[in-house]
C-alpha cells in the first residue's frame, strides 16, 4: 500500500484540454534512437507509460530540414511522412493511459544541417556551433515567417500522430526561440531584437500559433531555460523571471530548467538531487499554469517536498525514468525500496553523443527493449531446476544472481572480500561518487528478499572449491585490476621504471587505503572520469598534484556524459595543474621524465610518487585453471563455465551491470544467432514507416 505522505503525487493536473493522471513527467530526453530506429524508440517509450508515468515526452523533434541535427539521431517531423513513426509512439503510450508529448525544436545555429546541406539560419550572422565550421545566415522576415509556419505545420502533424502535448522549445540555448532571447545570438536591430519586448516577441508569437493550431486538442508546453551560467552574456534568473512575466499564462504549462545540457544533467559527483531548485522556484509564483522541472528526483519524500513548498506542481526526470521506468508504480504500490535509483553517471548521456541506441548502468534493459524484448521488471522464469554458482559479487556478479533469482534460479553467490559491491563499493568512496554505490545497493536489497539465492562472503574460491560446490553453471565475475607498468592506448610496452617501483601506484592502491606522498603525478592514458577522481583525492588530503596525460586535454572521453566541463572547472578550483600532451620517458625517485607528444621536447617533472592509470588486466585466474581442468567437470556435475564483466574484458560498470544481466537471461534459453538482436531494415518490406512516396 503506497505512503499516503506521498498521495498528492497521485492527483491529477490539468494542462490546458488534457488531463494528467498523476504528477509524474518523462520530460524529453535523447536516446541515440529517435528517428533512425521508430520500433526501438516507440518500445522504449512504452516501458516508460506501462511504468506509471503520467506523460511521456520525445526528445528534441526537428521541424525542417533547414534545423538538421545529423549526425544525432532525433525525432523528426518535416513533413507528413514523419507522422507514423512518432504514431507508433503515441498509440504505445495511449495504450497504458498516459499522454504523449512531443518537443518540437528548430535548433538554428547550433543544428549541423550535415545531412540536408541546408544554409543554417539564425537571428543574426553568427559561427555554427556544430557541424562544419561554417556560418549561420541572419533570418530575413520572410525566414521568420517560414519559420512560424513550419513550426505550425509541425504542431498539427504532432497532433496528427497523436500527440496530446505540443511543447515550444527555448532551452539548452539549442532552439531559435531561445536563440532570439539571448543578447550573444541577437543583434538584430528590428522589432525582434534589441529591448527584451522585441528578442521575446518570436517566442510568444510561436506559442500563440501554436496555441491557435493545436490548442483547442492538445496542451502546449514551453521549455524554457531560466539561468545559462555564463553570467551577463547568457540568460540570467533577473531577466528570465521577467520572460516568465511577460508570457505567464500563455502556454498551459511551464517546463523549466538550466542551460546548457551539462548545466541541467550535472552528474551527480557535480549536483545533488533537486540542485537547480535555486534557479527556478520564482516561475511558480509568477504563473498560475502548472510547472514541471527536473532535479535527478528518486526520493519520493523529496518530490512531495518540491510540491508541497510551491517549487513544482509536476516532477520531472529524464534520468530517474532511464534508471527505472517503473519509478511512478513502485510509489504507488509503497514498495520505495524496489525502486532502481539513478546514479547519475550519464552513461545514458553517452548513447546520444556517440548516436547509438541508449545504455543505462543501473537499468540494463534501457535501449534493449524491442530489438532483444527485454523488460525491466519483466524476465523468463527457470527453464530448468539448474544451480547456479557466481563468483565475484562485483557489478557484474550482482546482477547475473539477482537476474538468476529472479528467474528463479537456485543462486549461490561467493565472494572473496567482507564486502560485496566490487570496485562499485570501493570507487564509491572517492570523492563525489557515493551515490554509485546504488549500483550494489539496490541488488543487495532485491537479492536479500530471495529465499532462493544464497550468499557467502570472505570465501575466495579455487578451481578445487568450484567443482566441490556441485554447481550445473559456474559463472566467473572475478574483476580486475590496474595494471603497475604504463602499459595502454600511448605505451605499447611498460614504461622504464614503473613497474615495482615502491613510488608507483595504480588506483587499487589508493582504492585500498594508500595515499601516495607528494609532489604526485597523476598519469592518465584512460581519459575518463578516475584519473580526475583520484587527482581530487589527493589533493583534497593536501598534495600538490600533476595530472599528466598525453592526450591533448585532460579526460576527453568524459564530454561523452556531460563531465567534462566540470571536471576542468573542478581541477582548476583545486589547483590541480593539468600536463597535457606529455608521454612518460621514465620514473627514478624525485623525477618523472616527460616528452611532449608533437614537439618532442623533454621536462622533468619533481615528483615523489606517480599513479598510473592507464589500463587494466582481467582477474581471470580461476576461469583460466577451471578450463585446464575441463576434463573433471563431468564429473562434478559442471555443465559449463562462463567468464562476465572486468574478469572477461574490462570495462565501464555499466558493461559489468550488461554482462550479468545477459548471462541470466541467456541461461537456458535458445541460441540467439549471430546477430543476436533484432534490427531496423529500410526494406519497404519491414514496414511502411519508411516508404518513399
Ligand atoms: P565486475 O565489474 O566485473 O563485477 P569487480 O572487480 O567489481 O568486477 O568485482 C569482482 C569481485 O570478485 C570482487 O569483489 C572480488 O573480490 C571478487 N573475487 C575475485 N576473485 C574471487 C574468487 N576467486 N572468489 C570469490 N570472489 C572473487
Ligand atoms: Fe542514471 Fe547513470 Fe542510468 Fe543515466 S546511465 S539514468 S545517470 S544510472
Amino acid at each position: 500500500m503506497r505512503d499516503p505522505r506521498h498521495d498528492i503525487l497521485f492527483t491529477p493536473v490539468q494542462i490546458g484540454p488534457v488531463t494528467a493522471r498523476n504528477r509524474f513527467f518523462q520530460v524529453p530526453h535523447c536516446n541515440g534512437m529517435g528517428h533512425g530506429m521508430p520500433l526501438a524508440h516507440a518500445a522504449m517509450r512504452e516501458v516508460k507509460a506501462e511504468g506509471g508515468w503520467a506523460v511521456i515526452a520525445t526528445e528534441e523533434c526537428e521541424i525542417h530540414p533547414s534545423g538538421d541535427v545529423s549526425p544525432y539521431v532525433e525525432a523528426r517531423l518535416w513533413d507528413d511522412r514523419d507522422i507514423p513513426a512518432l504514431a507508433l509512439m503515441c498509440d504505445k503510450v495511449h495504450a497504458h493511459g498516459a499522454l504523449a508529448a512531443v518537443e518540437l525544436t528548430h535548433n538554428g545555429p547550433t543544428a549541423s544541417n550535415l545531412y540536408s546541406r541546408e544554409v543554417l539560419i539564425a537571428p543574426s550572422h553568427q559561427p555554427a556551433k556544430y557541424g562544419y565550421p561554417a556560418q549561420a545566415r541572419a533570418m530575413d522576415r520572410t525566414d521568420i515567417a517560414n519559420y512560424r509556419r513550419w513550426h505550425r505545420e509541425a504542431a498539427l502533424r504532432g497532433m496528427r500522430a497523436g500527440m496530446d502535448i505540443i511543447y515550444v522549445y527555448a532551452g539548452h540555448d539549442l532552439s531559435l526561440a531561445m536563440h532570439f532571447l539571448q543578447r550573444r545570438r541577437n543583434h538584430r536591430s528590428d522589432e525582434y531584437g534589441g529591448s527584451l519586448e522585441n528578442r521575446v516577441r518570436l517566442l510568444r508569437e510561436v506559442l500563440e500559433d501554436t496555441k491557435e493550431a493545436v490548442g483547442h486538442r492538445c496542451g502546449v508546453a514551453l521549455r524554457f531555460a531560466t539561468e545559462e551560467l555564463l553570467g551577463p552574456g547568457g540568460i540570467e534568473r533577473a531577466e528570465a523571471q521577467d520572460i516568465v512575466g511577460m508570457l505567464a499564462e500563455l502556454p498551459d504549462l511551464w517546463d523549466v530548467n538550466v542551460a546548457a545540457w551539462y548545466n541541467d544533467s550535472v552528474p551527480s559527483r557535480f549536483a545533488r538531487e533537486g540542485a537547480q531548485e535555486p534557479f527556478i522556484d520564482f516561475v511558480k509564483k509568477t504563473t498560475t499554469k502548472p510547472v514541471v522541472g527536473v532535479g535527478r528526483f528518486t526520493s519520493p519524500d523529496t518530490m512531495v517536498s518540491q510540491i508541497r513548498r510551491g517549487v513544482l506542481d509536476i516532477i520531472g526526470a529524464a534520468r530517474p525514468s532511464i534508471a527505472d521506468p517503473f519509478l511512478p508504480k513502485k510509489i504507488e504500490e509503497g514498495r520505495i525500496d524496489d525502486i532502481r535509483e539513478c546514479i547519475g553517471c550519464n552513461l545514458c548521456v553517452s548513447g546520444d553523443m556517440t548516436i547509438t541506441p541508449i545504455r543505462c548502468t543501473q537499468n540494463p534493459t534501457m535501449g534493449e527493449e524491442w530489438r532483444k524484448g527485454w523488460h525491466p521488471e519483466r524476465i523468463a522464469p527457470a527453464a530448468s531446476a539448474a544451480k547456479v554458482l557466481v563468483v565475484g559479487g562485483g557489478p557484474a556478479g550482482l546482477e547475473a544472481a539477482r537476474a538468476l533469482g529472479q528467474r528463479g534460479y537456485e543462486v549461490h553467490l561467493a565472494e572473496a572480500r567482507r564486502e560485496l559491491g566490487g570496485r562499485v563499493a570501493r570507487e564509491a568512496r572517492l570523492p563525489g561518487l557515493a551515490e554509485w554505490a546504488r549500483v550494489r545497493d539496490w541488488r543487495l536489497g532485491q537479492i536479500r528478499r530471495m529465499q532462493n539465492v544464497a550468499t557467502y562472503l570472505d570465501s575466495p574460491l579455487t578451481a578445487q572449491d568450484v567443482l566441490d560446490f556441485g554447481a550445473e553453471h559456474v559463472v566467473i565475475a572475478t574483476g580486475a585490476h590496474w595494471r603497475r607498468d604504463g602499459y595502454g592506448r600511448t605505451h605499447g610496452e611498460p614504461i622504464p621504471g614503473f613497474a615495482g617501483h615502491p613510488s608507483v601506484f595504480t588506483p587499487d592502491d589508493l582504492l585500498g587505503g594508500t595515499l601516495p606522498e607528494g609532489p604526485v603525478a597523476i598519469y592518465d592514458d584512460d581519459d575518463f572520469y578516475l584519473g580526475s577522481v583520484l587527482a581530487e583525492l589527493l589533493r583534497r588530503a593536501g598534495r600538490e598534484v600533476f595530472h599528466v596525460t598525453p592526450d591533448d586535454t585532460i579526460a576527453s572521453w568524459s564530454a561523452n556524459t556531460l563531465d567534462y566541463r566540470h571536471i576542468q572547472w573542478r581541477m582548476a578550483e583545486l589547483g590541480i595543474e593539468p600536463v597535457t600532451s606529455h608521454e612518460v620517458v621514465d620514473f627514478s625517485p624525485g623525477a618523472l621524465r616527460l616528452r611532449h607528444v608533437w614537439n618532442a621536447r623533454e621536462r622533468t617533472l619533481p615528483c615523489a610518487s606517480v599513479v598510473v592509470v592507464t589500463s587494466r588486466l582481467p582477474d581471470d585466474a580461476l576461469y583460466q585453471a577451471l578450463l585446464a581442468r575441463a576434463a573433471d567437470w563431468a564429473d562434478a556435475g559442471v555443465r559449463d563455465v562462463r567468464c562476465i564483466g572486468d574478469a572477461l574484458a574490462p570495462g565501464l560498470i555499466a558493461h559489468a551491470v550488461y554482462a550479468g544481466h545477459r548471462y541470466a537471461r541467456e541461461l537456458d534459453a535458445p541460441p540467439a544467432g549471430e546477430v543476436p538482436f533484432k534490427r531496423h531494415f529500410h526494406s519497404p518490406r519491414e514496414t511502411d514507416l519508411r516508404r518513399e512516396d
